[in-house]
């Protein structure tokens, strides 16, 4: 990608934000430029032609023992490779090692069959999905609970 002014731009680097969002920064070597764009992993993949960690995702895995972190490198990328994305954050991370899946804590699953029908199958649909973009392993209780408000505020609101 190149600058008004002809430089090539150069990548700063990529914090994650909330809710699956990433904050990529770049700057311009020529004319000091600097800005920033927030997106998705999704959103943000076509801005780089391959695999791309965030900060965050770069931090983790530079935590790990040395003869695990090619592994787990490999397993992600591989996973992001075919789902199209590019840019690797620490909830990919966790993705790629359920595989897209996400368990359900038991008093988690006990509390979700209580929910009347028509819901229950949205909020199932939500909750796992925030659990994979916070890049958490299961559905918790708590993580109910922090939602209900935003998703099941419908359900439930008597007076
Ligand atoms: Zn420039």
């Amino acid at each position: 990608m190149n600058c008004s002014c002809g430089s090539e731009l150069q990548l700063v680097r990529i914090e994650e934000g909330d809710d699956g969002q990433s904050f990529i920064r770049y700057s311009c070597p020529g004319c000091a430029l600097e800005f920033g764009i927030e997106a998705t992993c999704d959103e943000a993949s076509p801005f780089f032609n391959g695999p791309v960690w965030t900060d965050e995702a770069q931090h983790y895995l530079d935590r790990m023992p040395p003869y695990l972190k090619p592994l787990v490198c490999k397993e992600v990328e591989d996973y992001a490779g075919s789902k199209n994305i590019r840019l690797l954050s620490t909830g990919l991370i966790t993705e790629a090692k359920n595989q897209g899946t996400v368990s359900w804590h038991p008093e988690a699953e006990t509390r979700l069959s209580r929910v009347p029908g028509p819901v229950r199958a949205m909020a199932r649909v939500e909750l796992e999905r925030t659990a994979l973009d916070r890049g958490l392993p299961e559905v918790t209780v708590a993580l109910m609970e922090e939602l209900k408000a935003r998703y099941f505020g419908m359900a439930g609101k008597g007076s």
